[in-house]
């Protein structure tokens, strides 16, 4: 039933005006750096490998807008890369704790769930089960940054 649900890394024209701009939406240049292994990178939907560059940016994940709608920091691929091309729960994420906020249609936070490793995608398919829920961040535990947005896939 993984179909149902539809996994969003930063848009690839976010990332394409970005990396063309060399800087962020917010100003913030994109500097490159050599990843140690584990940065999770909102572009690719995995976590790093030692001796990628990446960059840290600012991004605003939530096309609802509203007051909800902040701006946090990413690691992404400063070149071109393939992007999230799988279908379901992204894998390196799996086995992690994290934070599922809940939006409704208009941008709203209906809810917070702290989760468990191994359990976001089942606590997700829960959340799913209320239709007010248009779209889920999957977020880090401590400061909170955006991993990825999950939503119905529309037929
Ligand atoms: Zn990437």
């Amino acid at each position: 039933m993984n179909s149902e649900l539809e996994y969003l890394p930063v848009p690839a024209a976010d990332l394409d005006r970005i990396r063309c701009n060399g800087h962020d939406d917010y100003g913030n240049r994109l500097l490159p750096q050599i990843s140690g292994d584990g940065a999770p990178l909102r572009c690719c939907l995995r976590l790093s490998v030692a001796g990628e560059e990446i960059s840290l940016i600012a991004h605003r994940p939530s096309p609802l807008g509203g007051a909800y709608a902040e701006v946090g920091p990413v690691f992404i691929h400063v070149g071109e890369c393939p992007g999230y091309a799988g279908d379901g729960f992204p894998s390196d994420f799996l086995e992690r704790h994290a934070v599922l906020r809940p939006y409704d249609e208009a941008g709203l936070m209906l809810d917070g769930v702290l989760v468990e490793p191994g359990t976001s995608e089942g606590e997700l398919k829960r959340l799913f089960d209320d239709p007010a829920v248009a779209l889920v961040h999957v977020r880090n535990v401590v400061a909170g940054c955006w991993n990825f947005s999950v939503r119905r896939r529309t037929a």
